[in-house]
């Protein structure tokens, strides 16, 4: 099947801006073209405009993760990468995104910044999709619909068989958010991605690989999916900086499967500290690099925490969640803290 049904009208029939770098891709002696300094800058190399489709990341993206590059979106984030998505198809006042509470709270904010309308199907027992309630949502007007797994912030995964059900039956395109896959048993669906075009997985730099600063996140899709990107992305979305440590980090990947490791066996730890404090009502199966822990008085816990200097995250207001406090998972030292703080406040 092809995406063009989906796409909104006007992005369907847009004429891309044309950068310099679009225009002229070879190598040359001399670039007059751009309206650069050809001087220089205060502070290093970045004088120039920098590759507006960062084919050095990709080429050694698509190595490590096995897809074509032609299958890879960089993105000022992942942020952006939802942001595109909203944008190129879903028209305003008019379209549907099906989102499935509790989840990542970005989805609905760009929604809500798109003027999209959202139908809300809450995750059943266990936090896994409910596949009779979301076919009996589906319209012709639903053209996204996002899944995050792991899932944020209860860190489960979504069973896999499920996700391939809604692939299988949903007529739009199904957004499987991993940015915690690094972290999970689960296998990536990009490997599916040559069976179902109209899927898109997310990934991001910002957690397994220690790069939040730096703003870069994936997606992975159909080539036909990728080329609408392409034409509706700011032409320099990925700065140079970030660009150049992105390569540098793929030539250590060795580096990132340490933190993984060391991340999980912390983790394994913190979740038996937690299931030992006998005021701990509930811990929660986590699958990323957070725990999401039931508390009896999660606000003051909160609180009481903040004024020793540790901050975590309050999700007790949240569908589904209610009474948890949301731990990400730290160095060794910093959950040391953690612990002897909770121990000392109950
Ligand atoms: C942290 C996180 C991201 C990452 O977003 P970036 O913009 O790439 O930093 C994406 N999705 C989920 C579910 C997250 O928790």
């Amino acid at each position: 099947m092809s995406i063009e049904p989906l796409l909104r009208p006007n992005i369907r029939a847009l004429k891309p801006y044309s950068s310099a770098r679009d225009e002229f891709t070879g190598k040359a002696e001399v670039y007059l073209d751009a309206n650069e300094n050809a001087f220089g800058s205060p502070v290093g190399p970045y004088n120039r405009y920098p590759d507006p489709y960062q084919r050095e990341v990709k080429a050694k993206l698509a190595k490590y993760k096995g897809v074509a590059p032609e299958q890879i979106f960089l993105g000022n984030g992942s942020d952006e990468a939802i942001d595109l998505l909203y944008r190129a198809f879903c028209e305003p006042g008019q379209d549907e995104v099906i989102l499935v509470p509790p989840t990542y709270g970005m989805y609905k904010v760009s929604a809500g910044i798109n003027n999209v309308r959202i139908k809300e199907v809450p995750l059943s027992e266990g936090f896994q999709l409910d596949i009779p309630a979301l076919k009996a949502v589906y319209s012709d007007k639903t053209k996204l619909l996002f899944i995050c797994s792991p899932n944020n912030p209860t860190g489960n995964s979504i069973n896999p068989e499920t996700v391939r059900a809604v692939l299988k039956s949903f007529p739009g395109i199904v957004v499987v958010d991993e940015a915690y896959i690094d972290f999970s048993r689960q296998a990536s669906f990009i490997s599916l991605l040559g069976e179902f075009d109209r899927l898109v997985v997310l990934q991001t730099f910002s957690k397994a690989w220690g790069l939040a600063g730096l703003r870069l996140g994936m997606a992975f899709a159909s080539e036909n999916i990728i080329q609408v990107f392409n034409r509706i992305k700011p032409p320099y979305n990925v700065n140079a900086l970030t660009q150049q440590k992105a390569s540098e980090a793929l030539d250590n990947i060795a580096m990132k499967d340490a933190m993984v490791r060391d991340t999980l066996s912390e983790r394994g730890r913190m979740a038996n500290a937690f299931r030992q404090m006998t005021f701990v009502k509930k811990v929660l199966p986590s699958d990323a690099n957070f725990l999401l822990v039931e508390l009896p008085d999660p606000v003051g816990t909160y609180q009481a925490l903040i004024k020793k200097g540790i901050v975590v995250r309050d999700r007790s207001k949240v569908l589904s969640c209610e009474g948890c406090l949301r731990f990400t998972i730290g160095t060794p030292a910093e959950n040391d803290l953690l612990i002897q703080e909770l121990q000392n406040l109950n």
